[in-house]
């Protein structure tokens, strides 16, 4: 099932969202059959359960080149239940991030570069691991998500924010 994206301003994206409780839930199954076909018809390189509408905590990363995003490492896409965090180094790094729920907009938001994570994965097993980098940064806007936020709430000046029409002729004039 192909599902709407949320976009900025429904309240769903404003809601802290709820752990999920029983991973093999007929429920649970599918919101993330309804998340993985969703966002294979984009191209974003994560999504999170309160973009199609459910206040859940499971995200998907699937970072890959895309049209979006032309450097992104590729790793297979995983699904993450009631994902967290730990933050490994203080160090944050500024860089460019969109969202499918605030179209036509990117904007330089800080991040923590080094992160520890764990999750549970969809057989039911507690999965502990170590992000760095790109990967990192879209845990980091996903698991915003699942607290009600978006990364323009990270953004730490107006300056940071560009039309995507002028993001483009940035990253253009700079690969030139
Ligand atoms: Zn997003």
């Amino acid at each position: 099932m192909i599902c709407e994206i949320a976009q900025l301003g429904a309240p769903v994206l404003r809601q802290t969202a709820e752990a999920v409780s029983d991973v093999h839930d007929a429920e649970i199954r599918r919101i993330i059959e309804a998340m993985q076909s969703t966002l294979a018809t984009t191209s974003g390189v994560g999504i999170a359960a309160p973009q199609i509408g459910e206040s859940t905590r499971i995200i998907i990363i699937a970072s890959r080149p895309t049209p979006r995003y032309p450097s992104a490492p590729l790793m297979e896409p995983t699904v993450m239940i009631n994902p967290g965090f730990r933050i490994l180094s203080d160090r944050q790094e500024k860089d460019w991030e969109g969202c499918l729920s605030v179209p036509g907009i990117r904007a330089l938001v800080p991040r923590f570069q080094e992160i520890g994570i764990h999750y549970t994965d969809q057989q039911g097993d507690l999965v502990e691991s170590k992000l760095s980098g790109f990967v990192a940064r879209i845990f980091q806007h996903e698991y915003d998500h699942l607290e009600g936020k978006t990364y323009l709430d990270r953004v730490e000046n107006n300056t940071d924010i560009f039309a995507e029409s002028e993001f483009v002729k940035l990253v253009a004039g700079r690969n030139t």
